[in-house]
C-alpha cells in the first residue's frame, strides 16, 4: 500500500470519528477501519419499525462542555430527551436518580427538611464507621467501596432496595468490591427533579447516533469488517501514525494477562400493536433475582407526545450484564485496584511507542462517558498535531 495516509484510525466509534473529522479538518489524510460491519462503535442505531434502537444499549448525550454541545449540534440537532429513568423494585416503582420523589415514595417525606433528617438517620450507622476508622488511623478517611460511598449518600433503606441487587447484577461483583466513584456519578437532590444528569445541555440526535458519525466521517476512507490484528503490519505500513481505539491488552498481546470488562447482552422483541408499551425509555430492575437489569423502550428516546401512540409497534430490549470473554464485546472497564494496577503497566507500554496514539473507553481503560471521549479527542488531537508540525 505504501505510506498513503498520515493517520490509520483503528475503531469508528465516537473517538475514531471525532479525531477522523478533526483531522481532516486539519488537512491531513485519515483511513478508518473497523471490525464490525458497521460505524459507530457502542453509540451504532438501526432502524427498526421507523424507531431508532439503541442497538448497544441506551445512550443519552449530556453534557456541560459548550464546546462539546456546539460540535454535536453542527452535525445534528438534538430533541429535546431529558432522561429520568424509573426503578422497579420488587413491583414498587421509584423515581431515579435519588430525588424527593424518590424520598417521599421510600419514606413519605415531603420536605426536603424532612427528607435531610431520614436520610442523617439511615446513613448514621456508616457515618460512624467511617468517623471512628478517621480518628483511628489519625487521618480523615474516605469511603473506600462502592457500599461505604453509597450508605454515607443516601443511607441504607435505599442502598437496600435500589443499589445493592442492580450493581451487584450490573458489575458481577460484590458493591464492597467496587469503587466508590461509580455510585458519585448519580445526582442526590432535595428537589422534586427526576433529572438523571446535572448537566446543562442533553438530548438524542434526531436521526440517530449513526447519523451523527455518518455527518462526522462525511468524505472518510472507511473500511468494514476488517480486525487490525488480521493485517497489521500491511496496515501500519499505510500511515505515518495510528489511532488505536481497541483495547488495549489486545495491542500488547495480552502480554500481563488480560484486563476484565463488563459485557451486555441484549434481548430485543418488536411489540406489533403496542404503541407504548412502559411509559418510559428505561426501567431499571433493581432487585437481585430480575436476570436483566433494565428494560429500554427505544421509541421514547425520540417521540413524544402524541407521536408516540401514531406509530403503532414498538421495541423494546432486556439488558443482561455478564462477565467479558474472549468472543464478547467489551463494554464496561472494570476500574478496580487490581485491573487498575494491570492497567497502569499497560500503559507504561503505550507511553512508550511512538507511531501509536491510544484513545477512547477502551484504549485508555476508563469509564467515558461520550461527552468526554470527544472532549479527549479533541485534546489528544490538538496534542498530537502540535507535536508533528
Ligand atoms: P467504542 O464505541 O467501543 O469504539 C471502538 C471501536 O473500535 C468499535 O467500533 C470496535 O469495533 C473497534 N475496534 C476495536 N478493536 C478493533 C480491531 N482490532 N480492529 C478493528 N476495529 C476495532 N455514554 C453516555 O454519554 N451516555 C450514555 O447514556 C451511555 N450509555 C452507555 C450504555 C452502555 C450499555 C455502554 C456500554 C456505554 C454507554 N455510554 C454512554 C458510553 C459510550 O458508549 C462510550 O463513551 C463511547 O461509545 C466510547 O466510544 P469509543 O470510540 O471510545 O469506543
Ligand atoms: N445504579 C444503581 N441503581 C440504579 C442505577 C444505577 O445502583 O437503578 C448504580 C450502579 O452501580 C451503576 C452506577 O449506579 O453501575 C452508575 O449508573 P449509570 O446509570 O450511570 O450507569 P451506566 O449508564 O453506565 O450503565
Amino acid at each position: 500500500m505504501g505510506t498513503k495516509y498520515d493517520f490509520l484510525i483503528v475503531g469508528t466509534g465516537l473517538f475514531g470519528a471525532v479525531s477522523a473529522y478533526l483531522l481532516r479538518q486539519k488537512g491531513y489524510t485519515v483511513m478508518l477501519i473497523d471490525k464490525r460491519d458497521h460505524i459507530g462503535g457502542n453509540v451504532y442505531t438501526e432502524k427498526v419499525h421507523g424507531i431508532n434502537v439503541h442497538k448497544y444499549g441506551a445512550h443519552i448525550f449530556h453534557t456541560s462542555n459548550k464546546k462539546v454541545w456546539d460540535f454535536v449540534n453542527s452535525f445534528v440537532e438534538f430533541n429535546r430527551y431529558t432522561n429520568s429513568p424509573v426503578a422497579n423494585y420488587k413491583g414498587k416503582l421509584y423515581n431515579l436518580p435519588f430525588n424527593m420523589n424518590t424520598f417521599y415514595q421510600m419514606w413519605g417525606v415531603k420536605t426536603p427538611e424532612e427528607a435531610k433528617a431520614k436520610i442523617e438517620e439511615q446513613r448514621a450507622e456508616a457515618s460512624d464507621r467511617l468517623k471512628i476508622k478517621s480518628e483511628k488511623l489519625g487521618v480523615p478517611c474516605e469511603p473506600q467501596n462502592l457500599e461505604e460511598q453509597a450508605l454515607l449518600l443516601v443511607g441504607k433503606d435505599i442502598y437496600e432496595a435500589l443499589i445493592k441487587g442492580y450493581t451487584q447484577k450490573q458489575w458481577g461483583r460484590k458493591c464492597t468490591d467496587l469503587p466508590a466513584f461509580i455510585i458519585k456519578r448519580l445526582p442526590v437532590r432535595f428537589t422534586y427533579d427526576n433529572n438523571y444528569f446535572n448537566d446543562k445541555y442533553q438530548g438524542i440526535p434526531v436521526g440517530g447516533y449513526t447519523t451523527l458519525i455518518e455527518k462526522m466521517l462525511a468524505g472518510c476512507e472507511v473500511r468494514l469488517g476488517i480486525d487490525y490484528f488480521d493485517q497489521k503490519e500491511e496496515l501500519d505500513a499505510c500511515a505515518k501514525r495510528i489511532i488505536y481505539t481497541g483495547e488495549i491488552d489486545r495491542y500488547f498481546n495480552y502480554e500481563y494477562g488480560h484486563l476484565q470488562y463488563r459485557t451486555v447482552s441484549f434481548e430485543t422483541e418488536i411489540l406489533e400493536g403496542v404503541a407504548n408499551y412502559q411509559g418510559n425509555a428505561v426501567i431499571n430492575y433493581t432487585d437481585a433475582e430480575t436476570p436483566y437489569t433494565r428494560i429500554i423502550e427505544h421509541k421514547h428516546f425520540e417521540m413524544f407526545g402524541e407521536e408516540l401512540t401514531e406509530s403503532p409497534d414498538t421495541v423494546i430490549s432486556r439488558e443482561y450484564s455478564k462477565e467479558w470473554q474472549p468472543g464478547d464485546e467489551p463494554y464496561y472497564p472494570v476500574n478496580d485496584d487490581k485491573n487498575s494496577a494491570l492497567y497502569a503497566q499497560y500503559k507504561a507500554l503505550a507511553d512508550a511507542q511512538t507511531k501509536v496514539i491510544f484513545g477512547g473507553r477502551l484504549a485508555e481503560y476508563k469509564y467515558y462517558d461520550m461527552h468526554r471521549v470527544i472532549e479527549r479527542a479533541m485534546e489528544i488531537v490538538e496534542m498530537e498535531t502540535i507535536r508533528t508540525k
